[in-house]
């Protein structure tokens, strides 16, 4: 860990994500590595103790507490997880699709999936998502309200693919509404560590590996690990499992996720981002550490 900060801090390439006004502020030479176990043992390097929004990192696990009140062909049948191969704000992607969603890590099936929270209202829908997520973490987690209200401004392309889905018929909920909620998940503050915590809790089919409680179960975990698999970083999502060989999700504020299926959890923070919106120094040490550690799924030795 100590050696991939090492190597991968002096690189200063990418910039920092400023289509959210508040993101735009973010210190780029931040930079912290958190890998926690599923026996709860963690090592953190750098930053990683700095708070930051979620954003789509979010997605995760909002679609875990969906896909497990919902059920395995449910979440299939009304999310689905394939890939889109388009950018993750694409209205092309419904469209093509005949206004059906295709996965939960891209915005139309994120904010698909976010309506089917249960909930009578916006703000029962929101404090499940919220209480779920804190579980996720093991403490409770509170949103950035700079944040918020910097998305929340300048939204009008997601309450637009809210609006499609609605005019599709694959959502129920007022699509500003669903919106907001959704805006509100972007904008919950986690550091690197509670990330890789929330990542471990994933690997250990929903058991928190600080407090021991399940969150969800196993079969929710694995249908998240797959929407990962396919979609978890962008339109770069093949090109990731070919060279880490392990699910993760990344999210435009800087933070990228990797998990280790019945191993634990590793999470990265460093806001400069590549082209498709992932975190340059976070895919540099993620691979360095898959590969010194030997964590690709798909080695056999
Ligand atoms: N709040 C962001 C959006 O929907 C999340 C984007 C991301 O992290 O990919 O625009």
């Amino acid at each position: 860990m100590a050696d991939a900060h090492a190597r991968f801090g002096v690189v200063h390439d990418g910039t920092v994500a400023d289509y959210i006004p508040a993101l735009a502020d973010a210190d780029p030479a931040l930079f912290g590595l958190s890998v926690v176990s599923v026996t709860g043992d963690s090592h953190d390097v750098g930053d990683a103790d700095h708070p930051f929004s979620i954003q789509s990192i979010s997605k995760a696990f909002v679609f875990a507490l969906v896909a497990q009140d919902l059920g395995h062909d449910e979440v299939l049948r009304r999310i689905g997880v394939d890939s889109t191969g388009l950018p993750f704000d694409s209205v092309m992607a419904l469209e093509l699709n005949g206004g059906a969603p295709m996965n939960p890590m891209v915005n139309a099936g994120a904010l698909a999936t976010t309506s089917l929270v249960p909930g009578a209202t916006p703000a029962e829908k929101w404090d499940r998502i919220v209480a779920g997520l804190s579980r996720f973490a093991g403490r409770p987690l509170e949103v950035d309200e700079d944040v918020y209200a910097s998305e929340a401004a300048t939204n009008q392309r997601n309450q637009a693919i809210a609006t499609l889905l609605q005019s599709y018929g694959s959502i129920d909920a007022d699509p500003v509404e669903a919106t907001d909620v959704y805006t509100r998940q972007c904008s919950l503050l986690v550091t690197a560590h509670d990330l890789a915590v929330m990542a471990a809790t994933l690997a250990d089919g929903g058991v928190n590996p600080l407090t021991r409680e399940q969150v969800v179960d196993a079969v929710a975990c694995r249908d998240v690990l797959a929407a990962l698999a396919t979609s978890g970083l962008y339109e770069q999502s093949g090109r990731w499992l070919a060279t880490i060989g392990l699910p993760g999700k990344s999210g435009v504020s800087g933070g990228i996720i990797t998990i280790a299926p019945g191993k634990g959890g590793l999470a990265t923070f460093s806001p400069p981002l590549d082209g498709a919106g992932n975190s340059v120094r976070g895919k540099l040490a993620t691979q360095h550490l898959s590969r010194a550690l030997g964590m690709n799924i798909f080695a056999s030795a």
